[in-house]
């Protein structure tokens, strides 16, 4: 991670920019493409189809979430002495919107061990019905997900928020919370109720992966053309793009 990049893309003689963020795993692209639809889900739409400018070198995470959420990116340097004019720097939201969710989970999965696919599958309906129930206009698709340790304890979840946040989906979410919280315990599993799109793949290949090897549970297919092929199906072109930069890393390391 480089807290130093920048992310920005110009409209209306504006340059909004975003600089690399932790709790967006370590993105200045995501972190940038986040804060535009948390700031006003109605004018992101508008101009998040202007082509987005970086300095990182692009992860999956980044890859995914500009093909999920946004239009187009391109490597540029030098970043910010090249703006000219106004420039607005946005931050990301610290919380995500599903987090009205909190403590219903809380009182359900406190000192709770996991155990078995039937219990596991059960939960995360329960929590996609209470998620409708609370807030109805949250989810554009209702899914859920958790992350469990070995012996079943939740280290974290997440619920579609992706209504108007387009980069809120459950698995991101997840990933978003469980960094927030200081990436907690020795994760494991990660159960999620669809098969992760390429964002959320890429999320959970750099966002969790990259840290620690653990099992991806998902229930539904998903044969859309933003989940048929991603960088957790073996073989496909984003999985050989990810091999490639993580062999070039280790050359350069040593
Ligand atoms: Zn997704």
């Amino acid at each position: 991670m480089n807290e130093g990049h920048r992310a920005w893309l110009e409209s209306d003689g504006t340059t909004f920019w975003s600089r690399s963020s932790p709790s967006h795993v370590g993105s200045s692209v995501i972190a940038l493409i986040s804060s535009v639809y948390e700031r006003d889900p109605r004018w992101a739409r508008r101009i998040i189809r202007h082509r987005i400018h970086t300095t990182e070198p692009l992860g999956e995470a980044s890859w995914g979430s500009v093909k999920v959420a946004a239009r187009r990116v391109v490597f540029s340097c030098p970043p910010l002495k090249a703006f000219s004019g106004t420039s607005v720097e946005l931050i990301p939201a610290a919380s995500t919107a599903d987090e009205n969710l909190s403590e219903w989970v809380r009182t359900r999965v406190n000192g709770r061990r996991f155990s078995g696919a039937d219990e596991i599958w059960s939960f995360l309906d329960q929590l996609v019905r209470e998620a409708e129930r609370v807030k109805p206009r949250i989810m554009a698709l209702p899914v859920s997900a958790i992350l469990l340790d070995a012996e079943g304890a939740v280290l974290s979840w997440g619920v579609n928020s992706a209504w108007d946040y387009r980069t809120q989906h459950s698995e991101t979410n997840l990933i978003r919370r469980w960094h927030r919280q200081g990436s907690p315990g020795a994760p494991a599993a990660l159960w999620v109720t669809r098969k992760p799109c390429k964002m959320c793949s890429g999320w959970i290949w750099d966002g969790l992966l990259m840290q620690v090897p653990i099992g991806i549970r998902y229930r539904d297919p998903d044969d859309g053309p933003l989940a048929r092929t991603t960088v957790l199906d073996p073989g496909t072109f984003e999985r050989r793009r990810a091999d490639a930069a993580k062999m070039e890393a280790a050359d350069a390391s040593g």
